[in-house]
């Protein structure tokens, strides 16, 4: 147990004697020392228990895109569905609102955010800059570590595999989500977890609110050739096939708000 704690990006997650868990849906796996992500959010701060347990379910249901831009969180509403008073109700709103996920409007509520442009170009920027710093430290790991997360994370892309071939939609968009995560937490530095939380559900709502394409999730290849590279300790394809990968979706995403008609890609032009 000393031996993972010092490894794993997020030992107090993981409880000993390790098995392999399941959760979720039907062929879900789950390797013995992955981290643990509870929905797209690991610890939001300022919420106890009860409070954690339904800003998860509210991120959940952002990231797979159950719940859209614009929506009206109505106080009562959640406190009714969670069980729990308007007060904490109202206290997760904010967590939620200093994450830019939702939006408070003084005497209107509080609703589901809807990116501008401008603020979806800044998040891809943004996670360009983390993730490249991700996947070159991973690659710079020791052979045997490189190993096993890599062995970990084939698991995760299984799921994915799965959740395409079952056309479940929204694990496919959650997975793909996280399939970064688990990089960047296994890169070790739990603030940039955090902050890539919140860019990757903000580009989640970007592409609900401004596109219609159903093509703008990860390449589930382009998460293997990732893995060999990694596996391979080479930072340097790593990086290149980083770049790659988020291009595509940040095109893709440019190609969505040219056919949007939308004010915000009217004025993405001049940009
Ligand atoms: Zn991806």
């Amino acid at each position: 147990m000393a031996d993972d704690a010092k490894n794993d990006p997020m030992p107090q997650a993981v409880p000993g004697p390790q098995k392999p868990r399941r959760r979720g849906t039907a062929g879900r796996k789950a390797a013995s020392d992955e981290p643990e992500l509870i929905g797209l959010e690991l610890r939001p701060a300022g919420l106890n228990k009860v409070e954690r347990q339904a800003f998860a379910k509210l991120m959940d249901a952002i990231a797979e895109r159950r719940l859209l831009p614009g929506v009206r969180l109505v106080e009562e509403d959640l406190a009714g569905i969670f069980g729990v008073s308007r007060e904490r109700i109202r206290r997760i709103l904010l967590v939620l609102s200093q994450h830019d996920i939702v939006r408070l409007e003084p005497n209107r509520g509080a609703f589901v955010a809807r990116p501008s442009y401008r603020e979806c170009r800044d998040a891809f920027e943004s996670r360009r800059l983390i993730e490249r710093h991700v996947v070159q430290t991973l690659a710079s790991l020791g052979p045997a570590r490189r190993r096993k997360i890599v062995e970990n994370l084939r698991l995760h892309i299984e799921n994915e595999t799965a959740a395409v071939r079952a056309d479940d939609r929204a694990a496919e968009i959650r997975l793909s989500g996280e399939f970064h995560l688990k990089m960047a937490a296994y890169a070790g530095n739990q603030r940039l977890v955090r902050i890539l939380q919140d860019l990757i559900a903000q580009m989640s709502l970007a592409i609900v609110a401004h596109t219609h394409s159903h093509d703008l999730d990860c390449s589930i290849a382009e998460h293997g050739s990732l893995l060999d590279a990694i596996l391979a300790g080479d930072a340097e394809a790593a990086d290149r096939l980083l770049v790659a990968h988020l291009e595509h979706m940040e095109t893709a995403l440019a190609h969505g708000l040219q056919d949007d008609g939308s004010l915000a890609s009217v004025l993405a032009k001049e940009h």
